[in-house]
């Protein structure tokens, strides 16, 4: 695409693929230049070409951070060493005696750091199931600052109304800031919904490939994202030059893979519900979650991660983990291979065992990550450990 071509009225697919990424100027490669250099040259001092040295700025993750803002529909993009980098940024914009309302089913890491890391230098944070708005407006304090969800949540996959919180947050004066990472952009469009601040794990969808922990922080917000600059550089949790590299070229397949990946986990969730070894399923594609109607507003598809529960518990999740030949037990998601886990005992252990059972994370629970192979090869596979499940 030709350098000086507006991005408007494009969409993502196209984006996705060439924003922050024309033909490199010197010699017209098509692929961004992986540039490794930690310095750079200046012509005297305080002359240059915008880079300075690579942990304030590098050219190869400067496309990676415009390419991120534009398919996110936001002017500023952050890229990070992992999501909990990103994360541990954002709240570094605090202060002591700030406070922070979150979502109650948040990813286990992002609990751990309001919890552990924020909190004991003086950032207190609640927990809420954000679907009832009278409660969150109730929780909103002279002291919260943010407002920090995941929707859809994991492992629950409860979703929450972006649009609605964005009203509550600006009439608060609060920053909302949404986790994309399980949606993505091709699927929800939290900055169009009103959100200050989108956050990614890049590990997960955006690169896809299960190669890469990355994290991004897209807002519009000129100021925040100056003062974001400021801590990203201070803090120095910086992707290395190879891992933006890595993720561009990730995400140049990200509406491709995230549409094929939707069908597929649509047909699983469909199946598993009939399946007479499943007590119940979790999924934004269902017609039973109880979250339909705004589902049908603010996502353009359900996604491909799958909570279930199995009849049995424990022995049953384990066996059906263990019986899996084609998906891996194994954390993290969103990548081209099809992943299996138990949250209680892996992604969800340091959220409190009370925390845990009040949100429904009980001991039959597994979490499905669904790739792109073939639909009958994951059921057959599915179907077998179920089997083995209920032997
Ligand atoms: C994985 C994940 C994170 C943390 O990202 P890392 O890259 O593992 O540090 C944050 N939020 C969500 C929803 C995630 O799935």
């Amino acid at each position: 695409m030709k350098p000086d071509r507006s991005y408007q009225g494009l969409s993502l697919d196209t984006l996705a693929v060439h924003a922050g990424q024309p033909p490199d100027p010197t010699s017209g490669a098509v692929m961004t230049p992986i540039v490794l250099a930690s310095t750079f040259a200046q012509e005297r001092p305080g002359q240059h070409k915008g880079f300075e040295y690579s942990r304030s700025g590098n050219p190869t993750r400067k496309a990676l951070e415009d390419c991120l803002a534009t398919i996110e529909g936001g002017k500023h993009g952050l890229a990070f060493s992992s999501g909990s980098s990103a994360t541990a940024v954002l709240l570094h914009t605090l202060r002591p005696g700030d406070h922070v309302l979150a979502g109650d089913d948040l990813y286990g890491g992002t609990f751990r750091l309001l919890d552990k890391v924020m909190r004991p230098m003086g950032i207190g944070s609640s927990f809420l199931d954000l679907h009832d708005l009278d409660r969150v407006r109730a929780a909103i304090t002279p002291a919260t600052r943010m407002i920090c969800l995941e929707t859809p949540t994991n492992p629950m996959l409860k979703v929450f109304d972006v649009a609605a919180l964005a009203t509550i947050a600006r009439e608060r004066g609060v920053t909302l800031v949404v986790d994309n990472t399980f949606a993505t952009p091709v699927l929800q469009r939290p900055l169009e919904l009103g959100a200050h601040v989108v956050l990614h794990s890049t590990t997960k969808y955006l690169n896809g490939h299960s190669d890469v922990v990355g994290g991004a922080l897209i807002t519009s917000d000129g100021a925040l994202a100056e003062r974001l600059a400021f801590l990203q550089n201070a803090l120095g949790a910086v992707p290395s030059p190879f891992d933006c590299y890595l993720v561009l070229r990730g995400l140049k397949t990200l509406g491709v893979r995230v549409r094929a990946q939707c069908a597929t986990a649509t047909t699983i969730a469909t199946r598993l519900e009939q399946h007479p070894a499943v007590e119940r399923v979790y999924y934004p594609g269902l017609a039973s979650h109880p979250d339909r109607a705004l589902i049908d507003r603010q996502m353009k598809g359900p996604g491909a991660m799958i909570s279930l529960v199995l009849r049995g518990g424990l022995p049953a999740a384990t066996a059906f983990l263990e019986g899996l030949q084609i998906f891996s037990c194994a954390e993290s998601l969103g990548g081209v291979e099809s992943l299996a886990e138990h949250p209680a005992i892996m992604t969800h252990a340091s959220v409190p065992e009370a925390s845990r059972s009040a949100l429904g994370i009980s001991d039959g629970l597994v979490r499905l990550s669904v790739g792109l192979e073939a639909e009958a090869d994951l059921w057959g596979d599915i179907e077998q450990a179920l089997a083995r499940a209920t032997r």
